[in-house]
């Protein structure tokens, strides 16, 4: 067998783009072999107001989101991600998801804390059980960046000590006692942020539960810190197939040769590699700017998996979209481009309802023995069902 490549210089250089960036110009004199580690990503994380002011102009909307955020969700940027941003331009995507507005602390009266009801369908600390064959392990609270419309902010970003070895445990008694369940979801927080052992005492023991069949991990690692996919964590994950993927993605300027390279390696390692995207305001609402990511996507080998109407979380009302936003955006995809490429739109019903599909109708009437159709173009069909 082949083994994928996993040299340490990147495709197309990153340094080099980097320079070309205005961002990027801030790192002109970051050696490559420095800039390819994540942890010295993670240790050169931006996240002070002194920091980011001296590498780009803030409005008076973002110093004095930055002035108020701390804590829980904390600014948190790697020089990777801020390396995307537009300095130039306050709208640009990549900075309106990294870097705090003030808008975050305005709450809305139907803003909720934990929108997604996780709390209340979670039967012992750090699990969360919500639908019948399947639970979610949240493992750390720690993200590569945090991103200011998560959904679980109440929880992330104080970076305090991952799942302790007890806590896992007794989450791991309780899903062998539950021969239903059949699928682990590990998240957070980012579970790709801890070490590669850490993770890999996780995988090990969930292997040795007979009835789960497969485990999936929740990250943004590949888009956010990239380098973070290397060559022991590729090697360790490969152990615990089948193993699957879904990363967080919001905009095509998030993929970048190192994304690529990233998502190659663990496509190579037979990880199926699915996307998740929320719907935000001003970053990816236009049609046109999620069908170029859901076709980049597919073209670095990750299949286009939901894309999520923003959650009602306390403090992200400014990034939340009409409903009809995103129906539109899935009438745009389907019939116009690749099946593959169109992901499934859901609402996370407000409490804990899980996951509601919605999306355009194309079923205009249905009788006995006869449906109507439309087609993406607008055409009406009509088809004969069996007697
Ligand atoms: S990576 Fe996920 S958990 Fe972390 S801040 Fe972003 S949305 Fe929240």
């Amino acid at each position: 067998m082949i083994e994928p490549s996993l040299s340490t210089e990147p495709p197309g250089s990153n340094l080099a783009r980097n320079i070309e960036t205005q961002a990027g110009e801030n790192y002109r004199d970051v050696d490559l072999s420095k800039w390819n580690d994540w942890k010295w990503q993670v240790k050169n994380r931006i996240t002070t107001l002194d920091e980011i002011k001296s590498l780009i102009s803030l409005t008076p909307e973002e110093e004095e989101g930055i002035k108020r955020s701390g804590g829980r969700l904390a600014m948190a940027i790697t020089p990777y991600f801020f390396s995307l941003i537009d300095k130039t331009d306050p709208d640009c995507p990549i900075r309106k998801q990294a870097v705090p507005r003030i808008d975050e602390f305005k709450i809305e009266n139907y803003d909720m804390v934990d929108p997604c009801g996780e709390d209340s369908h979670s039967p012992v600390q750090g699990l969360v059980h919500r639908y019948p064959d399947r639970v979610l392990l949240i493992v750390t609270d720690s993200c590569a960046m945090y991103c200011r419309y998560c959904t679980r902010r109440r929880m992330v970003g104080e970076e305090q000590q991952p799942m302790s070895i007890e806590m896992f445990e007794e989450a791991y008694r309780y899903i062998k006692s539950k021969r239903g369940i059949r699928d682990v979801l590990i998240s957070g927080g980012d579970p790709l942020m801890l070490k590669t052992e850490h993770l890999e005492y996780y995988l090990k023991r969930l292997r040795s539960i007979s009835h789960i069949d497969i485990i999936r991990i929740g990250t943004r690692v590949p888009a956010a810190l990239p380098m973070r996919i290397d060559e022991e964590l590729i090697n360790m994950l490969k152990r615990y197939h089948p193993v699957y993927m879904s990363i967080h993605f919001s905009h095509p300027k998030e993929i970048t040769p190192e994304v690529e390279k990233s998502c190659g390696l663990l496509a190579d390692s037979g990880i199926p590699l699915g996307s998740q995207t929320v719907l935000l305001k001003g970053v990816n609402d236009k049609p046109s700017v999620m069908k170029k990511l859901m076709q980049r996507l597919l073209s670095i080998r990750v299949r286009p998996y939901y894309i999520y109407q923003c959650d009602l979380a306390v403090g992200t009302s400014h990034f939340r979209t009409p409903v009809s936003a995103g129906i539109n955006i899935i009438e745009k995809l389907r019939g116009h481009t690749t099946g593959y490429a169109v992901p499934t739109f859901v609402i996370d019903a407000p409490g804990g309802g899980g996951k509601t599909p919605v999306g355009p109708t194309y079923l205009i009437s249905q009788a006995k023995g006869k449906v109507t159709l439309r087609n993406y173009e607008g055409k009406i069909f009509e088809y004969f069902e069996p007697a």
